[in-house]
């Protein structure tokens, strides 16, 4: 047997993987993840490394290949669980060892740590200025310049101040020694939590939160160390729940990560956490720089962070002890990578939580179907938090018709029933916010007098229209021509919903044109603080109408905001995969429930074409478990996950003949591979995106009941494409059970 072995654990050498042979008193004794010793270059210098494969097979000569010099036995070292980590990535969602490890070990760049001296006034005003008049009459000249100067801003940087006011080093020791200023040292590492600590009001928990987090305790205690979905309405007080369980593990010297989508990353929620854990809280996020980044590594490392706040790439967090990790906005598409390996946060957070005895608490008012179902199996524990926490009520919700709109003659984008109510809500001096939901995509076709949507009689997706006329399933490449009136009603208003938040933002200004108007888009949000100063003006009243896209759904609470309006709430409905109803239904559910934070009721108008479509129905009831129960029939029938797995297979290349051609090889290879196994092929077809950059793109899908027959098949094609040399101008990629088509 030989091992496979990293040697430095840097970004930049990880793109090595060394052999060694395992000597025979070792034997039995090496897992991935394992610290050895091994000797390295010419002059076999001892150093360390981490295993991070087998083979039987050695690739070398094996009178080259050195020999691992020892292990260190149970070494509680973190990189060791990391890579073991890694390697269950690999194996889980597909891609190389080395992709793996970079995705999960934390950078480390080298550079100096630049500890700042600062001057501190330890005198009040008032006495400050007594020892002034003492100076001046003593004609201390250099000593009043120092106190004026500190007189002005009690505290400052020392170079700073002594170059400015030109002092030497003698003046300020001085005046340390009679107590006027003291010398301090500035932390070592950044910390990018710039907030004053403020005493947090204590809550009394509602007994549904008590029960959620005593459960956890008392499993926590008792050693259990488990999966939990904290199922929560909107504004049932699940934030509260996670500190209550993040500081009974940190009272226990353990340590926490945080999950929250980066969108939802806003200083409201990262106060909270600090109004708690002080300055034992650190945040990662892409507005970090570099530098930043590696100082919360760093200060992860030295034991100054119990709690790691970030997005999806947090999860990775070196912690020494970690005892729980929490996953807030579980159903979230952002928890799944979008490169290569394409791991789930979800998934990946369970798996590193069995390897280091830690627990993992997703949190949703929209769970994701897979999180729920695995509650249903018995895998996950359900804690259910029914109520609103300061018992306000959740919003009534009205569904507009849009077909009947057009029937009366409005073709606003506006019914008039939303419109009615704005005027209410602006005459009261309430808040409102409108949601456009752009969550889908353009591709589909719909009619506005009826709602009928094409849609592929194989998969049960709609069909998305492409340049050449024609309209396509990107799952099984089925395809009609375009049709200009409708199969169902016979009109001719057949297209797709095209209006901008912009155009919206002008009409609004247009129909009531007192009222201030705040837009929220990629647009308005480019610059690092677009999105917080927005929200944050719109939380101090600057504005009445904010209107926006996904990104105003969440991470603020407004408790002014009394009406939500949603326009167009089928866009997402036809994106042509099979997770449109539940984005819908999520989106929705989440709009809807920034209605009515505050002490007053909140109503919700939702703007459709399709009112009977389930997802639109229950999201306006909240009935979440009707939808899970429906939704799930339909996985249930065409093989989707959760009920079943599926498996992605993107093959990417320049030369669309040559890719072609490959991918029906592929194709082929698979139906050999699996015959007599439990698995359906289908496609090859043209992505949603047919075509980037002039790279062209096909899919083939692969669905099992068995995940593990899906790795199998992955491997096979893995292998078959190293072998083949017509693959080697293309890039394979696999994604499993992904959240988006491509
Ligand atoms: P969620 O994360 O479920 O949307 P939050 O934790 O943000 O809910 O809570 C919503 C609001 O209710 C917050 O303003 C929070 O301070 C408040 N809150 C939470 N728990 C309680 C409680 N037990 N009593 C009173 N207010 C609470
Ligand atoms: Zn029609
Ligand atoms: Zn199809």
């Amino acid at each position: 047997m030989y091992a496979k072995v990293i040697v430095d654990i840097t970004h930049e050498k990880l793109d090595k993987i060394f052999e060694y042979s395992i000597p025979g008193e070792l034997e039995g004794m090496l897992k991935v993840g394992t610290e050895v010793l091994v000797p390295f270059g010419r002059g076999n210098r001892e150093m360390r490394g981490y295993v991070v494969g087998f083979s039987d097979v050695p690739e070398y000569a094996p009178e080259q290949i050195k020999e691992i010099l020892k292990c260190e036995e149970d070494k509680r070292a973190i990189e060791s669980k990391l890579v073991a980590l890694a390697a269950w990535m690999k194996e889980t969602y597909g891609g190389t060892m080395i992709q793996a490890l970079k995705t999960v070990l934390p950078i480390k760049t080298i550079k100096k740590t630049i500890k700042k001296k600062r001057i501190r006034l330890l005198l009040t005003k008032e006495e400050g200025k007594e020892r002034m008049d003492f100076y001046l009459n003593k004609n201390q000249k250099a000593r009043a310049r120092v106190l004026a100067g500190l007189l002005e801003q009690p505290e400052q940087e020392y170079g700073l101040l002594t170059k400015k006011l030109n002092i030497s080093p003698s003046v300020i020791n001085a005046l340390k020694e009679q107590g006027v200023l003291e010398i301090t040292e500035e932390q070592a590492f950044r910390n990018p939590v710039k907030y004053q600590k403020k005493e947090e009001k204590e809550v009394l928990f509602t007994p549904e939160q008590k029960n959620a987090a005593d459960t956890f305790k008392r499993d926590y205690d008792s050693g259990q160390f488990g999966t939990y979905l904290l199922y929560g309405v909107t504004g049932s007080g699940k934030t509260e729940v996670y500190m209550e369980m993040i500081q009974h593990v940190v009272k226990k010297g353990r340590q926490a990560i945080v999950l929250i989508p980066e969108i939802a990353l806003t200083y409201q929620t990262v106060l909270r956490f600090y109004g708690k854990f002080g300055e034992r809280v650190s945040i990662l996020n892409s507005r970090l720089s570099g530098g930043e980044r590696s100082d919360q590594i760093e200060r992860v490392k030295n034991g100054e962070v119990d709690v790691m706040i970030g997005p999806r790439s947090a999860l990775f967090t070196p912690f020494k002890d970690l005892g729980l990790i929490v996953i807030d906005e579980e159903h979230e598409a952002a928890y799944k990578s979008e490169q290569v390996p394409r791991y789930h946060a979800r998934e990946t957070a369970i798996m590193r939580g069995k390897l280091e005895n830690a627990s993992v608490v997703l949190g949703s008012a929209t769970p994701s179907l897979e999180a729920y179902y695995r509650c249903e199996k018995g895998e996950y524990t359900r804690l259910t938090l029914a109520r609103r926490a300061a018992r306000q009520a959740l919003p009534s919700v009205y569904v507009t018709d849009m077909r009947e709109e057009l029937k009366r003659g409005n073709r606003s984008i506006l019914s008039d029933r939303l419109k009615g109510l704005m005027n209410d809500r602006l005459k009261m001096g309430q808040q409102i916010m409108l949601f456009l939901n752009r969550r889908g995509y353009a591709g589909f076709v719909s009619c506005r007098s009826c709602g009928y949507v094409v849609k592929c009689p194989h998969c049960d997706v709609s069909l998305s229209s492409h340049k050449n006329g024609m309209l396509v399933c990107h799952y099984c490449g089925y395809e009609i021509r375009a049709v200009k009136k409708c199969p169902s009603c016979g009109s001719s208003y057949m297209g797709g919903f095209k209006a901008g938040t912009e155009a919206i933002e002008e009409l609004i200004k247009r129909e009531f044109p007192d009222a201030g108007v705040l837009r929220m888009d990629m647009d308005t949000t480019r610059t690092k603080e677009g999105h917080e100063r927005i929200l944050s003006a719109f939380a101090d009243g600057e504005a009445d109408i904010l209107i926006g896209t996904q990104m105003i759904v969440k991470g603020h609470d407004f408790p002014n905001v009394t009406l939500v309006g949603i326009l167009a709430a089928d866009m997402s409905l036809y994106g042509d995969d099979y997770r449109s109803a539940e984005r819908t239904f999520a989106l929705l559910t989440q709009a809807a429930g920034r209605a009515g934070r505050g002490s007053i009721k909140g109503e919700v108008v939702i703007q459709t074409y399709n009112p009977e479509h389930y997802s639109i129905e229950k999201a306006a009831a909240q009935d979440y478990e009707g939808f899970y129960e429906k939704e799930m029939d339909y996985r249930r029938i065409m093989g989707y996950p959760p009920a079943a797995e599926l498996l992605a297979v993107l093959v990417t290349g320049e030369d669309e003949k040559l890719l072609d051609t490959a991918v029906r090889y592929l194709k082929e290879f698979a139906l050999r591979a699996g015959r007599n196994k439990d698995l359906q092929i289908i496609g090859p077809a043209s992505p949603f995106v047919g075509k980037v950059n002039d790279i062209y793109r096909r899919v083939i899908y692969i669905k099992s009941k068995d995940y593990s027959a899906l790795t199998v098949m992955k491997d096979h094609m893995e292998q078959y494409i190293e072998m083949n040399k017509g693959f080697q101008t293309l890039k394979i990629q696999f994604d499993f059970n992904p959240m988006n088509i491509f």
